[in-house]
């Protein structure tokens, strides 16, 4: 591996840079999505492995001021369960220079923290919706709560935290047939919908590729009945690949638009400008990597902020060129996307 130039940012050895700050904020959650955790029998992570409150804005901190982070998106786990979420927030939207600050949330909870996130500073919200029916929310996410994501939907939107964007995964047999009615939902709303392409990050490894949803037949779903057109704004370093809904406009009066994110189908690692930390203080430089980088163990034994800066540094500079789901040696992380922060 050639050894790391001095630059003050998170690069890597094929020039990526990333900018785009993912913190998990707990690895429990309210809903048990079949794509993501089991019904039961996952272990939490111990409690004194978390970081606390002041860890965690002390690490953005140092992201935010010495190593170029521009865009932070709070995640978990369910990150409204986290007791300080509002004065985490409070303590990013501090920093100078500001960030701009976002959460990824499944609503739940969202009608009582929409308004004191945005005071607290929070930008915006994604919202995970997969389906508008009752009966396949139970069986996706294993609990009766749809109507309380709607709720959170009307909070955030009324808070302000807009463009709300609403991200949906499609589960074989269960919502495949609603691309449509999902995006006539936000159009109506003026929510900005995002399809994901299920990946191998569920606890159980139950994910096969033969049932994957790929974007290419959302797409095929959704021009049934929109007129689709290739989005001309830059996608830089968006996971997501955009078309405008023709006949549509969004909620600021500019053209509606509909993602498909096909992580699988559609690599787009080489734009990626992600860095990763997990709840219990751990940096991964991709979603899929094997390795991460103890951020907890150096703060709690008095590192400096210029030795984390550094530390962080050194685990960006390792991230592989690709996710490599397509490779014959591709082993699914040990984390499931819970633990890691989607
Ligand atoms: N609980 C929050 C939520 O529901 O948005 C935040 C965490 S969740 C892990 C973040 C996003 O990851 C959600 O949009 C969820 O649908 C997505 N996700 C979880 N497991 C996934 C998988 N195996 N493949 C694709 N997306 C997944």
């Amino acid at each position: 591996m050639p050894s790391r130039p001095h630059a003050a940012g998170l690069v890597d050895r094929f020039g990526r840079v990333a900018e785009d700050l993912r913190v998990s904020l707990t690895d429990r959650c309210n809903l048990r999505c079949t794509y993501c955790m089991p019904e039961e029998g996952l272990a939490w992570l111990p409690k004194q492995t978390l970081l606390t409150d002041d860890e965690v804005v002390r690490l953005v901190r140092v992201a935010a001021e010495r190593l170029g982070v521009t865009e932070i998106r709070f995640t978990g786990g369910e990150p409204l369960l986290r007791p300080g979420i509002v004065g985490i927030v409070a303590g990013a939207a501090a920093l100078r220079p500001r960030p701009r600050l976002s959460v990824t949330t499944n609503g739940i909870g969202l009608a009582r923290l929409a308004a004191p996130l945005a005071a607290a500073g929070l930008d915006r919200v994604n919202v995970s919706l997969d389906t508008l029916r009752p009966e396949q929310f139970q069986a996706l996410a294993r609990r009766r709560r749809l109507e309380e994501v709607f709720e959170g939907l009307r909070a955030a939107d009324a808070a302000g935290l807009r463009p709300v964007k609403l991200n949906a995964v499609l589960m074989r047999g269960i919502n495949d047939d609603e691309a449509v009615d999902l995006l006539s939902f936000a159009l109506a709303h003026g929510y900005e919908l995002r399809f994901i392409e299920q990946m191998p990050l569920d606890a159980q490894h139950a994910w096969r590729r033969e049932d994957m949803v790929a974007g290419e037949e959302i797409l095929a779903q959704l021009r049934s009945v929109f007129t689709l057109s290739p989005d001309p704004a830059e996608r830089g370093a968006a996971p997501a690949e955009t078309w405008l809904v023709e006949g549509h406009a969004a909620a600021d009066g500019g053209p509606a638009k509909v993602g498909v994110i096909a992580s699988v189908t559609q690599p787009f690692c080489g734009a990626c400008d992600r860095t990763r930390l997990t709840a219990d203080g751990q940096v991964r430089n991709c979603l899929f990597s094997q390795d991460e980088t103890d951020l907890r163990g150096l703060l709690r034994g008095g590192s400096s902020d210029d030795e984390l800066a550094q530390a962080w540094r050194a685990a960006m500079w390792g991230k592989r060129a690709g996710h490599g789901i397509d490779d014959p040696s591709f082993l699914q992380p040990a984390r499931p996307m819970s633990a890691i922060g989607g």
